[in-house]
Formats: C-alpha cells, structure tokens, sequence
C-alpha cells in the first residue's frame, strides 16, 4: 500500500491502490515496446526531452518542494535544494550527455578500425527510497533515458505523491508513451518483475537487506543490477586541521535531512591532540540543530520519515547506551507528536554495541577520540560499509596519504563530498556495486559494442 502520511502528525493523508499483477505486467510490456522507437530516436531528440524534464523540476519547485516536505518530512528550505539538483542533473545529461555518448576509436595499431559504441539495452527497473526522494531518481533515470533505456520507477512507499508528480514532469517533457512509468507495486511483483525476459536491468537505492533481496534476484536472473546502499562514513580530523572548518562539516554532515543520509558523516574520528580543542565546539555546534515544523523555513531538522525510522534510531542508541555509551546531546524520544529525534552526540562507543557496526539512519553524531593517525585509519576501516568519508588535517600530503588508505568510494579532504551531476557516486564493501553520475553513470545499463572494421 503506497501512503503519503505527514510525518510531523502521523496523518493519513492519500492512499493508493497496488496494481494489479495484470497492470505491473502491462507496464512492463509498454516500457518494452516503448523502447524500440525511444531508442530509434535520434540522440538530440532524447537529449532535449531530458533537458526538458530538469526545466520541468525548476518551475514546479514550489509544489515538488511542499510534497517532500509533506511526505517525508524534510525541512522546506532543504526540499527545494534537492529540487535543484535533480534539475540540474537532468540539464547536465541534457547538455553534455550526447558528448559523452560518442564513439570511442580504441589504438590498435593498423590492425584497421576498432570503434567502441555505448548503446542502450532496454526497459530498466528502478527501485527507490525516500530520503533524497528527487535526486536519486534523477540520478537513474537522466542518463539512462538519455542513452535511450526507458523505465518503469518503484518509488518507496511513502512518496507516492512526489512520484507522480515526476512521471506526469516526463510525460509533460515529452516521454509519454511509456518511456518513463510511475508503478505503484508490491515487493512480490518486483520479483515477477525482474525475472521477466522484458526487463534488462535493475538499480536499487535503500537499506544493505533491500540490496541483498534486489541483487540476488538479479543474479539468479542474470540481470544487470546496480545497488546504492547504505554508509557509515568516518569524518577523520587530524592534528593541523582547520578545526571550526571541520566543526561546521561534522555538524552539517551529520545532521543535514536529519541525518537520513547515506552519505551522513556517522562516524567523527577525532585525533586526541586536537580533541580539546574540537569537541566542546562540536557539541555547541550540534546543540544548535533544533527540530521544528518541516514547513518552517527557518527549521533546520525536521522529524524522521515515519514513526519506524524513530524507532530504529532509538533502538540504536539505546542498545549502545546500555552497554556503556556516554550521552552528551539528546539522545531520548520527545513528548509530543510527530516522528522527531533531537540531535544526538554520543562517545564512548565500542565493538561490543550495535552502533559501532550499524549505519543509523537519524541525527545521531558517533565521536571518537584516537591516539594516531594510523588508529584513525583503522577504526575508519573497520566498518561492512565503504561508501563515502572526509579528511581534515593541516597538510595537504598528510590528508592526501590517508585518503588512499580508506576503504572508501569517495573521500573528502578538508571538505564534504558533495554530491553533483558530473562526479561519480557510489561506494565498496556493502555500500553497493555500481557507480552513478558523471559518465560513469551512462556506462552501467549500456551495451558497450565493439564495431571492428579490417
Ligand atoms: P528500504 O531499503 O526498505 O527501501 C528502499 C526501497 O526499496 C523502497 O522503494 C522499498 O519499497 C524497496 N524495498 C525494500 N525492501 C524490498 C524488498 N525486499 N523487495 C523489493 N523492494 C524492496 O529502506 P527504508 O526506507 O525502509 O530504510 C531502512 C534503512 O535503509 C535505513 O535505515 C537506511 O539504513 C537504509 N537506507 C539507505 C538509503 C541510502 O541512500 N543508501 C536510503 C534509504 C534507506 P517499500 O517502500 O515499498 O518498502
């Protein structure tokens, strides 16, 4: 049952019916034959209905930005940024996307002609969570609709509403014969779904159990799978650092969407020379990050997706706080209605607790003090996850030497990564296979087909 209930008051306010297995079937079928012209087109056409589509999510910001703020509770302010980047990721496939879809002459030295052609392979699945319910669309579809897949889009359950929108944003663009489809089904039809010979790939965002479920569908289906999943990224400071530069991105980083971030910096790693100096900063810093009405401009946090997401954070926090950990912000559920947390600092976490191995998925800042640089790096690795992580420390060389050393698929250095359309994301270990974004994300569902001429 896909349901927009107001975080803020646990209000149902829309509800809407599954498909039928007959209507998921027909959907699938409609992207399939709609592939064959959309990919016929030529790529100018397709490039400027994905422009389109970016133009599309600029002028509808108000209404996209009030349902996500409705919908999942993110604070209005921060609902349009995400606004922002989606359009700006559309534009970018828009106007450089044809570019970097040309051929590629590989060197073979007069053994005659070796081209390289990135073509696409057909109706893709994606399946999406609702925290950055916007940007991670656009991060699938744009490319891929460019390079001329066509998709049906699985919203989370939650932000039915945003969803529509965003399909009815395609069709007003132009793909509207079934090159791009809203469907509203159950987690039993996505099995039907991508055991289909129809469909030819599938990407994930969500939780590392939602990325088991997808990936061992499509392995046992032999299909092409992409999986962005979860992070419990380490923000390292080190002797040197700037340190109100790395308050300010420990804040921000941990606490920006309330904490509902892959990317969130879960985990500070602070080194004890410079300990002093950044932690009672830090934890007035974090004190500042009050929750409020998400409708509010001025509100910086708004409450959590659903009252279940509050529930895991808590469970998180009180597990760790019973085995010993020390609570210096927060850290207890509000009276009140509505799913909020308050910002939460916490230290004094050790491998015995769930938090130390667990990504937690609200505002809840995890700060390490470490006697050197080579403990930094090791309590950083010593995590399932390997999404993205961030490096402050004086010199350059330093923070440069250990952004080698993590096990990461992004790293900051004296700055947070900051997700944009020309540079990949994705992660290693159980942050997911695959990369989005830039042209690396043109080169997941493609056919890369060699043309060899003598
Ligand atoms: P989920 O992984 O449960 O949801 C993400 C998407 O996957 C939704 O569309 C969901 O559908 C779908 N899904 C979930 N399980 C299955 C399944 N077995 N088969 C098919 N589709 C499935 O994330 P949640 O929203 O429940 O959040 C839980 C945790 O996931 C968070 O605490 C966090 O750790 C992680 N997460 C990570 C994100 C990231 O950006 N890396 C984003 C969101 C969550 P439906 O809504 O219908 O269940």
């Amino acid at each position: 049952m896909y349901r927009t209930v107001d975080p803020t008051s646990g209000e149902v306010i829309r509800e809407f019916a599954d498909l039928s297995d007959e209507e998921a079937t027909h959907a699938l079928e409609r992207a399939d034959a709609a592939y064959r012209s959309w990919s016929a087109l030529p790529i100018g056409e397709r490039a400027a209905i994905v422009g389109q589509i970016g133009a599309l999510h600029r002028e509808r910001t108000e209404e996209l930005a009030e349902l996500m703020t409705l919908e999942m509770g993110k604070p209005i302010t921060q609902s349009r940024a995400e606004v922002q980047l989606a359009a700006s990721i559309y534009e970018y496939y828009g106007q450089k996307g044809p570019a970097l879809l040309a051929d590629e002459t590989l060197d073979i030295a007069g053994a005659g002609v070796a081209i390289v052609r990135t073509e696409p392979i057909g109706a893709l699945l994606g399946v999406m969570p609702w925290n950055f319910p916007l940007y991670q669309v656009a991060r699938f579809v744009a490319p891929n609709l460019l390079l001329g897949n066509t998709i049906l889009l699985k919203h989370a359950s939650n932000c039915p509403q945003l969803s529509l929108a965003v399909e009815q944003i395609a069709s007003d663009a132009g793909a509207s014969n079934g090159e791009y489809a809203n469907v509203f089904v159950t987690h039993g039809q996505i099995e039907g779904i991508i055991a289909s010979p129809l469909l030819q790939g599938v990407s994930l965002t969500g939780s590392e159990s939602a990325g088991r479920r997808i990936g061992g569908l499509a392995g046992q289906n032999l299909k092409k799978c992409v999986l962005e999943l979860g992070g419990s990224d380490p923000l390292i400071i080190l002797p040197g650092a700037d340190i109100p530069l790395a308050v300010t991105a420990a804040a921000t980083g941990r606490f920006w969407n309330a904490g509902q971030a892959c990317t969130s910096m879960k985990r500070t790693i602070v080194s004890e020379e410079v300990w002093d100096d950044f932690f009672p900063r830090f934890l007035e810093e974090a004190s500042t990050w009050h929750t409020g009405d998400p409708k509010d401009p001025d509100t910086k946090m708004g409450p959590l997706s659903s009252p279940g997401s509050r529930r895991d954070v808590a469970e998180l926090v009180d597990d760790a706080v019973a085995k010993g950990a020390k609570v210096h912000l927060g850290g207890t559920i509000p009276e009140g209605d509505g799913a909020y947390y308050p910002a939460t600092v916490l230290s004094g976490v050790t491998p015995d607790m769930r938090l130390y191995h667990e990504e937690i998925f609200g505002p809840v800042a995890v700060v390490y003090k470490v006697a050197s640089t080579d403990a930094a790096v090791d309590l950083a690795n010593d995590s399932p996850f390997g999404l993205g992580s961030a490096v402050f420390a004086g010199s350059g060389i330093e923070a440069d030497e250990v952004a080698g050393r993590l096990e990461v698929g992004m790293v900051g250095v004296n700055m947070l990564i900051r997700s944009a359309p020309d540079l990949p994301f994705g992660g290693v270990k159980n942050s997911g296979i695959g990369r989005e974004l830039g042209r690396f994300g043109l080169d997941e569902f493609a056919n890369k087909k060699l043309v060899r001429r003598a």
